[in-house]
């Protein structure tokens, strides 16, 4: 029997081409630890955690009710977490993607849900259990944010993997 609870989050989706080029790059630091599938690049927005199926279809509604504007994401840092965490950030707060991760979190505190009250951090993981960076490593990826999706993050055959529900477009200026 399908289980009625779904694990959840909204995320930026990295565009494939985009993935490629970052993954290619990671790899070429020879970093020791577990990567992330190229598949699975993402910026979460909000970490809902398990929630009920039954609530899918209110999520889907607010989501689509956002009216918030496209940007871009410089990706400028690399950062290595005590966890052995390493992931990609901006290196400025990005306004745009604040702003997201905002209206996000109000729209989901609206229906009844709340967030964990840590605050948003920013973040692309890129590799787990990683014991050390090599010093005076400065990438630079931009990322032209144009939509954003719901996601259940599942257990399959190959480890944790990220099955899309839906996405929605950015707001374009032209
Ligand atoms: P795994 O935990 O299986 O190694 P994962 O961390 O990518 O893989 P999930 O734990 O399902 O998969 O998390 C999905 C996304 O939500 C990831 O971007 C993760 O960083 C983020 N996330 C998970 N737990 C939290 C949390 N408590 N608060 C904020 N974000 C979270
Ligand atoms: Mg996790």
């Amino acid at each position: 029997m399908k289980s009625d609870a779904l694990r959840l989050f909204f995320a930026l989706d990295c565009p494939p081409a985009l993935a490629e080029v970052i993954v290619a790059w990671r790899d070429s630091l020879h970093l020791s630890g577990r990567p992330v599938a190229t598949a699975n690049l993402h910026l979460t927005l909000a970490f809902l955690g398990q929630q009920p199926r039954a609530r899918v279809p209110e999520l889907l509604g607010l989501a689509a009710r956002l009216q918030v504007p496209a940007f871009e994401l410089r990706l400028d840092r690399l950062v290595r977490r005590r966890n052995g965490l390493v992931y990609l950030a901006p290196s400025q707060p990005i306004e745009g993607l604040l702003n997201l991760a905002q209206a996000l979190r109000d729209a989901l505190l609206a229906a009844g849900i709340g967030l964990e009250n840590r605050p948003f951090l920013a973040h692309l993981s890129l590799l787990r259990h990683c014991p050390k960076l090599p010093p005076d490593v400065i990438p630079s990826f931009d990322w032209p944010a144009t939509n954003f999706a719901l996601y259940a993050s599942e257990q399959g055959p190959h480890g944790t993997q990220y099955r899309q529900l839906q996405q929605w477009p950015l707001l374009r200026n032209d």
